[in-house]
């Protein structure tokens, strides 16, 4: 029996919904996994992680950038590859991911681990490579994550020649925008982000001031210039369960950064963090 590639776009999300998200349907040939039963976003004809978003274009990001570089002397040094001492696990206690040749890599069912320190508005830079060879297929390859907060991600995924909802690939606003050009290396290439967050701000009344803000460079290539984000990423805390829109929860400016442990062995390196500071100040 031949089946069309509309059945299998449309049967997708049934398939996810049955709990095979990560697998692999023994029939498709290479469908873009998502969702159509999922609510519009606002300002976009999309669904959220809709499968026909479309994919942002590739780009060769070229020279490594950033990559390697020391940090600024006013930099606080996340990670310099030795050790966790900056870092704990969500619930406090220690980060548990393990420090090897550089480099730390997620530890299976270690969890999200967070800094111990809180920056409002600053310049985040972050070293990251999947797995290589690549393992797994859309959002089961490499994937993690920056967690601003623990309410904002900027997606880590293996997005070289993968294909997955666009506001879920690598460099996305997971579940709000996808990068501007997928600017992705091959797995097992150390990749850049470097990341401009402005913290969203609130009266005392609880009244909106300002929306979060981010400027997201992939590898050295504009991914995000001054995204306003329409709140948290879904998924990622209780507030907007997964497949639900984005919306705020009021906090204090000063947030954490966090990385995501998905499941799957994403390594890190090279984590540094600054200020942005104001003019005349
Ligand atoms: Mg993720």
């Amino acid at each position: 029996m031949k089946i069309s590639p509309l059945f299998i776009r449309r049967a997708t999300p049934f398939l996810l919904a049955l709990g095979t998200v990560g697998q692999t349907p023994s029939f498709a040939a290479d469908p873009i996994e998502g969702f159509k039963n999922t609510p519009i976003i606002p300002g976009t004809p999309y669904h959220l992680h809709d499968p026909d978003r479309p994919q942002p274009p590739v780009v060769n990001p070229s020279t490594p950038f950033s990559q390697a570089t020391s940090a600024p002397s006013d930099a606080t040094i996340l990670f310099d590859g030795t050790n966790l001492d900056r870092w704990q696990a969500r619930n406090g206690g220690p980060a548990t991911w393990k420090v090897t040749d550089g480099y730390v890599e997620t530890a299976p069912r270690g969890g999200a681990i967070r800094t111990k320190g809180k920056w409002e508005d600053f310049q985040l830079h972050v070293e990251w490579a999947s797995p290589s060879p690549g393992k797994g297929r859309g959002q089961g390859r490499g994937n993690s994550g920056i967690l601003i907060n623990g309410m904002y991600e900027v997606q880590v995924l293996d997005s070289y020649q993968s294909k997955t909802y666009a506001d879920g690939q690598a460099a996305s606003i997971y579940g709000q925008a996808p990068p501007l050009v997928n600017a992705s290396r091959a797995p097992g290439e150390w990749q850049t982000y470097d990341i401009i967050f402005e913290s969203p701000r609130w009266d005392e009344t609880g009244k909106q001031l300002k929306k979060a803000v981010i400027t997201v460079l992939h590898n050295g290539v504009v991914v995000h210039h001054r995204y306003e984000l329409s709140g948290a990423t879904d998924g990622i805390s209780r507030e907007v369960p997964w497949r639900t829109l984005s919306k705020y929860t009021p906090h204090d400016p000063d947030v954490f950064v966090g990385l995501q442990d998905h499941g799957n062995p994403v390594r890190y390196r090279n984590i540094w963090i600054r200020p942005i500071g104001q003019y005349d100040k």
